[in-house]
């Protein structure tokens, strides 16, 4: 079997790339006879085959980071984040092709697709402040001549598995910090759109990072269940779907690793009776459709707060924009929406509408009968709006990651919060309103990670840290920012007294004098 390295897939063309890994800044075509098929989902044709790992093709990787590993951590700080500044700049000279793979194999627009290119690059520009956010404390005096200074220090291989949905801005939340703290990685990356991690480690080899300190390892649940087993692995951050989130985060740490492990999600939208209804609508499309609703932070509820008539304004002018919704390939300008990612997740998806319409939901818009005339036999679904949704039905309850909105009305603020707080998930949410105390007791009392007032999508920029509440997170940090910083370095404090005097042994405690 040949690996050629990939390229970009030209449009109109059924050209099918082999694709392996990277370790240890080589392509490695892979061995297994597992393979899995990589789409181009507004054609619904097969433009890739994906070598997925083998157990002893995760060990080559794991070893390739752990012998770079020692090397790397010794790297200066300053010198590290000289190779995130030239990353930087390949990556912002390559964001056009860049952005073209991503559409290709997710499906989402081009302008989409380079907006979650440029979040990704952000979280490169934070590490590359690298000297001066891995500065320790110091405290003089601890005790006469005595003085303490904690340092934060690298803890050695660290692994990042991906989802499918943001092929390059979730793997960049992890190994920019991760690898400008002095760690080397292995990215597992999606196996839907597994193009987009290889290209980047072809551009770290480019920037110069030293081979071995990012490697990309390809594969299904063999790869990240031997990853996260591994004895050699130190730490391992997982974004994805709650029950693997669970389970990664369960046996990581069981085998002693540190472990964050985000999940799901089912992201609420409050509007109050007092909000700028046109915005909140504008808003609500965006952040319902938008990615055809394949987001982590994508609203998926609406609740509508206030009286019937309210609700009924508020649905109708709704409905009109979601039916006007401009989808078709990723690829053709001014399109809103492209595709699913595979056949299989819009047949799941439709199975979710059609579960709706059997649970007593009104759909008010639906999508499932869209094709798309440009591009017949690609995984398209059209916008579908449910109201009166209550609680219990399982479109409320459970994600479904599709460009479906469901509308639940509720009479007050009051209730709106208890709506939220009483979900499984808590990853995102938002608030409509003009009413600044409204607002901030809404803030004060929801139980989520990230809140939007007036903002529907609030995904904090690279110098916050990212991550939600309840079974959206396992594990006690957040992504990227600050936290991110400190999920991938440990803590060490030094207590030194230079010899003068010392006055003779003792023992007892040392006490304050
Ligand atoms: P997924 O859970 O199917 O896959 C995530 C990763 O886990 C992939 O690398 C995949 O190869 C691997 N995987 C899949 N099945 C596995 C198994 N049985 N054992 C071990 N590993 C397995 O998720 P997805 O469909 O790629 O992505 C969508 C999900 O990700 C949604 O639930 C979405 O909410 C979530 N997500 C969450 C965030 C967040 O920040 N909380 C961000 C993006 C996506």
């Amino acid at each position: 079997m040949t690996t050629s390295a990939p390229t970009t897939p030209t449009s109109g063309t059924t050209e099918v790339r082999e694709l392996g890994h990277m370790i240890d800044g080589v392509a490695v075509p892979g061995v297994a006879e597992r393979k899995s098929d990589v789409y181009d989902p507004a054609r619904g044709v097969v433009t890739g085959r994906l070598a997925l790992a083998t157990v002893a093709e995760v060990d080559l990787a794991v070893a390739a980071a752990k012998r770079a590993f020692p090397a790397w951590a010794e790297t200066t700080p300053p010198r590290r984040a000289a190779v995130m500044f030239k990353m930087r700049e390949l990556l912002l000279r390559d964001a056009d092709r860049l952005t073209a793979i991503i559409t290709s194999e997710h499906g989402k627009t081009l302008d989409d697709a380079r907006g979650e290119l440029m979040r990704g690059i952000e979280v490169v520009e934070f590490a590359c402040g690298i000297p001066s956010l891995l500065k320790g404390e110091l405290t003089e005096q601890v005790g006469r001549g005595i003085d303490s200074f904690s340092m934060r220090q690298p803890l050695g291989v660290c692994v990042g598995i991906t989802p499918f949905n943001f092929p390059a801005m979730v793997p960049m939340w992890m190994f920019p910090v991760a690898i400008a703290c002095g760690n080397t990685f292995v990215l597992k990356p999606s196996e839907k759109d597994p193009t987009l991690s290889l290209e980047i480690a072809k551009l770290f080899n480019e920037a110069g990072l030293p081979k071995g300190v990012f490697n990309v390892l390809n594969g299904d649940r063999v790869a990240v269940e031997t990853l996260v087993a591994h004895k050699d692995v130190a730490a391992v951050s997982f974004v994805g779907s709650t029950p693997i989130a669970e389970t990664v985060f369960r046996t990581g740490t069981q085998s002693g690793k540190r472990v964050q492990a985000l999940g799901g999600a089912k992201n609420h939208m409050v509007v109050l009776p007092d909000a700028d209804v046109p915005m909140a609508i504008d808003a609500l499309m965006g952040a319902a459709y938008g990615s055809a609703g394949e987001r982590c932070m994508a609203i998926s509820v609406a609740v509508l707060v206030g009286d019937a008539a309210f609700a009924d304004d508020f649905v109708a002018k709704l409905a009109t924009k979601a039916r006007a919704l401009k989808i078709g390939p990723g690829t053709t300008p001014g399109q809103e929406m492209g595709p699913l990612v595979t056949g299989e997740h819009l047949a799941k998806v439709r199975s979710y509408v059609d579960l709706g319409v059997t649970e007593g939901a009104t759909l008010v818009v639906d999508g499932r009968d869209f094709r798309s005339s440009e591009s017949p036999e690609g995984f398209f679904l059209g916008g579908c709006l449910f109201d009166h949704v209550t609680p219990t039905m399982r479109i409320y309850t459970e994600e479904i990651f599709g460009p479906v909105l469901c509308v639940v009305r509720v009479a007050t603020a009051a209730d709106a919060v208890k709506l939220v707080n009483d979900h499984e998930f808590g990853n995102g949410v938002a608030i409509f309103t003009r009413d600044g105390g409204a607002a901030r007791e809404f803030t004060h009392a929801v139980q989520a990670g990230m809140v939007g007032v007036n903002v529907p999508i609030p995904v904090p920029m690279a110098f916050h840290s990212f991550g939600g509440w309840k079974r959206s997170i396992f594990g006690d940090h957040a992504i990227h920012g600050p936290e991110g910083v400190r999920f991938y370095t440990r803590i060490k404090t030094t207590t030194e007294r230079w010899p003068t005097n010392a006055g003779g042994a003792s023992f007892s405690m040392p006490v304050m004098k």
